[in-house]
């Protein structure tokens, strides 16, 4: 599941390569992935909008168009973004000859014919210094990274007026895309709480958050309402920092931990950014590559694999619902 860093990720590469492009029209293959306007009207008001920013709040990516709108992403479980260069074609075949396979799978995403897919880089990366396309730039040779697989499940196909195409894929189908009104944005992401990257987040303020609260501190992280952005991942990582048990009281917590509650959801977010996401099956960023935080995580999914401060085996237990990793000796279960 994406959580902020690997939508901060996937931001960070849109705003290189989408700032100034146009939406010429939207192709949606499964109508429930339009969470707003009624599909007819987000139809009728996305095209021909021109893409102003890239933004992220949250675990929502945010784009604004021109007429004062905005475009909210958020991917859920498997949802991703994936930019074509011109030349891809979209095969709707399946929707006629098999209904049953269509409203899994999508649309054929085809390759250009004579493309060139075993090259093992993309050709095609705008860089932070050329955030927009240049004039006269070769846009139409294949970017080769994307796998077949990548190119499944294709739930929603943005046009660009330029050519390319920006596929949303979402095996799951639970990510949602909606068009809201600019000035209508605090209800388009549904009460989100504080950014933990932002200069409003502070210790003081995860205290007083923290202090009403007497579910577990993993439900609570967990919580969007609370800190918008962290999921299962990046919780597990900066309890495992603050060396706090996932079960503690969140209102237990003394004001040395939640400082270096704090300090470890800077870190583990920051990191996470740094090496481009973190992957473990469905999450590819823009160009179709995984991200490599998987590489960096010390408790998530290291179930009985030795702890790196101490050797301890790392444990799983689940928390409201949800897989919970952590070290029994460093995060000791000693206040409930
Ligand atoms: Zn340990």
């Amino acid at each position: 599941m994406p959580e902020l860093p690997e939508v901060e990720h996937t931001a960070r590469q849109l705003r290189d390569a989408i700032i100034g492009a146009t939406i010429h029209e939207t192709l949606v293959f499964w109508e429930r992935t339009i969470g707003h306007p009624e599909l007819p009207d987000f139809l009728a008001e996305i095209a021909d909008r021109d893409i102003l920013n890239v933004r992220r709040r949250g675990k929502f990516l945010i784009l604004d168009l021109s007429g004062e709108l905005i475009l909210t992403i958020h991917r859920r479980m498997t949802g991703n973004l994936l930019l074509l260069p011109p030349g891809w074609e979209i095969d709707t075949s399946l929707k006629t000859s098999d209904p049953f396979t269509w409203n899994i799978k999508g649309p054929f995403i085809q390759t250009p014919v004579g493309a060139d897919l075993s090259r093992p880089s993309p050709i095609y990366r705008p860089s932070p210094t050329t955030p927009n396309i240049p004039v006269g730039a070769d846009l139409s040779r294949p970017s080769p990274i994307y796998r077949p697989s990548d190119l499944l499940y294709c739930r929603v196909c943005f046009n660009l007026a330029d050519g390319r195409r920006l596929l949303y894929t979402d095996p799951r189908k639970f990510g949602r895309i909606e068009l809201w009104p600019r000035e209508r944005e605090q209800e388009a992401l549904k009460n989100l709480g504080t950014e933990p990257l932002s200069e409003d987040f502070t210790p003081e303020i995860l205290a007083k958050s923290l202090s009403g609260r007497k579910s577990p501190i993993k439900q609570v992280l967990l919580n969007q309402e609370v800190i918008a952005g962290l999921g299962n991942i990046y919780a597990d990582e900066a309890l495992y920092y603050a060396s706090i048990h996932p079960l503690r009281r969140a209102n237990s917590l003394t004001p040395a931990e939640v400082q270096l509650l704090h300090e470890g959801i800077i870190s583990v977010l920051t990191l996470g950014i740094e090496h481009g996401g973190t992957s473990f099956s469905e999450y590819r960023d823009l160009w179709g590559e995984a991200g490599d935080n998987y590489n960096h995580v010390r408790v998530y999914h290291q179930e009985g694999k030795p702890c790196q401060r101490c050797g301890t085996p790392i444990e799983r237990i689940v928390v409201a619902q949800r897989s919970t990793h952590f070290c029994p000796k460093c995060q000791k279960l000693t206040l409930v």
